[in-house]
């Protein structure tokens, strides 16, 4: 029999967290074969609501499930993980300033990198989710030093597969046909999605996404703000904010860094910039990549008009300042 993998979920309590803990157990993230153990981090105040989400876990009698630790400690958390899945952060209560949000994040995200360098497994694949995801992300590789940096990355699947989501709507056709959007930069309203070297797959072969939809005007304006503002919209919808799509987007991004990418598809994940596209190495940045054998590589070559490039450079300036944000927060 297969050996399980131990995959850390913090913020375990949370909504995104009560979203993704079954998925992981029936085989969503590491595959239908694929035995896992999770471990399950919260903070003091959420202690009894995590042990509710393990009663639940064991009353679902999940077949690949082989055990379940829920703990406040995030060292016990940390030990031995394979994959670290980081959702809990300090959420921006009204009238907070960014830079309060930030300095409790930048703690909080120093001390789990401290756990996770000491304690984690060798090779341990981290995802970051909890906002600012990309800054946490560059704040944890800073503090775990020995946890190598492609091992760290951030979450803009869910920004991808909404951006999938509106050329399947818009043109009614189905969004397992659609592929190859792109997410560039931050999770956050400065991203830009990238439809320029999208496709459809249609009964007559692979078509651009640019030659099906005939309004440019759609595409350079509208559905760029709706996939930036869909977090937005959903919160304003739900009264809260998504979590069923995030927890899916999180087992997409984990399943296709570890098992690979299909041939001639490419996916969006935040990680650290080694240049590439003229973006400053330092950031955590979210780029188009393939994966093949537990490893990332950015697509390289594609073709980057003055449109694409003048949103490209803003959003990477957004995570620039965040950056020296984050930093000034350290001290
Ligand atoms: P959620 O589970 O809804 O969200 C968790 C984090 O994911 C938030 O930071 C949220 O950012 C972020 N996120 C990133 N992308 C998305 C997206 N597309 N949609 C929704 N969220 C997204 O939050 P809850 O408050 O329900 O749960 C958080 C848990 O974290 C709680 O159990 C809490 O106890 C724990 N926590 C842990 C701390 C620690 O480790 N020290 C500190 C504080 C809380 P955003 O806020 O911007 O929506």
């Amino acid at each position: 029999a297969r050996s399980s993998l131990k995959v850390l979920v913090t913020g375990a309590a949370g909504q995104i967290g009560y979203a993704i803990v079954p998925m992981i157990a029936r085989g969503v993230m590491l595959g239908p074969d694929q035995p896992v153990i999770l471990h399950l981090l919260d903070i003091e105040p959420a202690a009894e609501a995590l042990n509710g989400v393990k009663m639940e876990l064991i009353d679902a009698a999940f077949p690949l499930l082989k055990g379940v630790i829920a703990t406040t400690d995030p060292i016990e958390a940390c030990m031995g993980v394979n994959i670290a899945v980081m959702v809990g952060g300090f959420p921006r209560k009204e009238g907070m300033e960014r830079k309060d949000v930030m300095s409790k994040n930048v703690s909080i995200y120093k001390a789990q990198a401290s756990a996770l360098e000491k304690h984690a497994a060798e090779d341990c694949k981290v995802l970051v989710i909890a906002n600012p995801a990309n800054t946490n992300a560059l704040i944890l590789k800073e503090f775990a030093p020995s946890i190598p940096e492609k091992n760290i990355t951030c979450l803009t699947r869910l920004d991808h597969n909404r951006a999938l989501g509106q050329i399947s709507e818009s043109l009614d056709v189905q969004v397992s046909d659609v592929k190859n959007v792109i997410i560039w930069g931050n999770h956050s309203s400065t991203q830009y999605p990238d439809v320029n070297h999208a496709t459809v797959q249609t009964s007559s072969g692979e078509k651009p996404v640019r030659e099906l939809v005939s309004d440019d005007k759609w595409l350079n304006a509208e559905f760029i703000t709706t996939v930036q503002q869909r977090g937005a919209a959903v919160i304003k919808a739900r009264k809260l904010s998504s979590a069923l799509s995030a927890a899916s987007a999180a087992c997409d991004h984990i399943r296709d860094w570890v098992l690979g990418t299909p041939e001639g598809t490419w996916v969006s994940m935040g990680v650290y910039s080694d240049g590439s596209y003229g973006i400053q190495p330092g950031l955590v940045y979210s780029f188009p990549v393939t994966c093949e054998k537990g490893k990332w590589s950015i697509v390289q070559g594609l073709k980057i008009d003055d449109f694409s490039r003048a949103k490209m450079d803003a959003t990477a300036k957004e995570l620039v300042e965040e950056k020296s944000l984050a930093y000034s927060c350290l001290n």
